[in-house]
């Protein structure tokens, strides 16, 4: 039996300038006449920790299945109508250590040939800044009782975030989850709570009055709608390829497990429940477990998937 050629294709970095996806279209010209060569966009094309980013990788011809692992996590890309451009949504976690995270993409096409691409990936340093905040001291020296509501609620988010539909469930580009309230620049701060807990701070947060209705940044399935110790009445949503939303300190949540919802759905309404400072809507987006910052996803322009 021949063996399967391997090809180790040259990878072109072709970085895009703007937040748009720089070539759309499923049919990739650069490559159209070199039949070796692969390329590889990242949208933006400068990452720093808690950065979301498009990756697009051009193919010389279709694929059957196209897979990567990055910073130790699985990429799932999903394919254009032709299956010679592929996509996936990917992101550093906000916590991550500045430095090279290198790429290795397998993608095994139509003709029975296999390739394999690699590339480093660099990621800055984000300017986040250092707060102090206070909350009642039952959030920081949680007592006894309150530890093991704390230890049955993380048995619940770790069985909600285990698994991720195996297609994209989003459609379009992801929105705000509130119209016209203020957001603050509060992701990615490192925070003192009453003087000792530091933690960063991995979402966003809106000021909005108490019951202002909260809208899901996009399509997907509901998989978590319940009240949680720290994060209040608490909704995740799963839009799938490991893609999550996450909705805290709300007063009155709309949804249940297992509900499909889509995107600008209202879901819940804001408050001010859990370990909170005063009312607001708290926005976490979840990838493959990371932390990204849900300002930069709203500025990403999205392939649509089909
Ligand atoms: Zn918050």
């Amino acid at each position: 039996m021949p063996l399967t050629p391997l090809r180790t294709f040259l990878l072109l970095s072709t970085l895009a300038a703007t937040v748009t996806l720089p070539i759309p279209s499923a049919h990739c010209s650069q490559t159209a006449d070199t039949a070796e060569t692969a390329t590889l966009v990242t949208t933006p094309s400068r990452l720093s920790n808690g950065s979301p980013c498009l990756l697009t990788i051009h193919l010389r011809s279709a694929a059957t299945t196209v897979t990567a692992k990055w910073q130790s996590h699985p990429v799932l890309f999903f394919a254009s109508p032709d299956r010679s451009t592929w996509y996936a949504i990917a992101g550093v976690d906000v916590a991550a250590t500045p430095g090279n995270y290198p790429i290795t993409i397998e993608a095994h096409l139509q003709d029975g040939t296999h390739q394999t691409l690699h590339r480093d990936i660099a990621v800055t340093a984000a300017p986040y800044a250092k707060v102090t905040l206070t909350v009642p001291d039952k959030f920081v020296q949680p007592d006894a009782e309150s530890q093991k509501i704390i230890a049955a609620d993380q048995l619940i988010k770790d069985k909600a975030f285990a698994s991720s539909a195996p297609k994209p469930e989003w459609t379009g580009d992801f929105l705000p989850p509130l119209k016209q309230a203020p957001r603050s620049d509060s992701f990615g701060t490192q925070r003192i709570f009453n003087g000792t807990l530091a933690s960063v701070h991995r979402g966003l947060d809106y000021r909005a009055a108490p019951g202002t209705p909260v809208a899901a940044i996009n399509s997907g399935r509901v998989i978590l709608a319940q009240p949680l110790f720290f994060e209040g009445g608490c909704v995740v949503i799963d839009h799938g390829l490991g893609l999550m939303s996450v909705y805290m300190h709300l007063s009155k949540i709309d949804v249940t497990v297992g509900e499909t919802v889509s995107r600008g759905h209202i879901i819940a309404r804001s408050g001010a429940t859990g370990r909170a400072t005063g009312p607001h809507l708290h926005l976490g987006v979840r990838w493959q477990g990371s932390y990204l910052d849900p300002a930069k996803l709203f500025e990403l322009s999205l392939p649509q998937p089909r």
